[in-house]
């Protein structure tokens, strides 16, 4: 899954995602990228949020929308973002004992933005003031680490 979200110059946020699903999915699979709430959500008075990882679990966490409601709550970004993924891979591992990846991806209205994941992804920012930047996100790291500048 390739996703995005953006913040434009009259503050409105979007997000879009595209995959191509699972290898060996079944015919008729749908996943997560279309769905609100599980593989993105944007409401434009709070955030954008989308994900890409194994759409079973990411169907089941509704990562996006909780992550939302968070950040309306007061919650950064990077604090929503770590107060829903952490728990829910965590649980998920002690239940069924399968790490599927999840990474998610939240923008507010402000441009503050935070990332988790349970395994590592490569994302790219750009703003005003940030020529786009390569970013590697890890579990386990508290920061993400800029792998590249263009
Ligand atoms: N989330 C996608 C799916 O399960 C796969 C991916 O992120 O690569 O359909």
């Amino acid at each position: 899954t390739v996703s995005a979200i953006s913040l434009d110059y009259r503050g409105r946020l979007h997000t879009g995602t595209s995959t191509t699903g699972i290898f060996m999915k079944a015919k008729g699979r749908v996943g997560d990228a279309p769905l609100p709430g599980a593989g993105f959500y944007c409401d434009n008075q709070v955030a954008g949020v989308v994900t890409t990882g194994l759409g079973e679990d990411l169907m089941k966490g509704m990562l996006p929308i909780r992550i939302n409601e968070l950040i309306r709550n007061g919650a950064t970004p990077q604090e929503a973002c770590n107060q829903v993924v952490y728990p829910f891979v965590d649980a998920l591992y002690q239940r069924s004992g399968h790490i599927g990846a999840v990474s998610v991806i939240a923008l507010d209205k402000k441009g503050d933005w935070g990332v988790a994941t349970n395994t590592a992804f490569t994302f790219v920012v750009a703003t005003d003031q940030l020529a786009p930047t390569i970013f590697k996100a890890e579990r386990g790291k508290n920061n993400t680490t800029v792998i590249d500048e263009k």
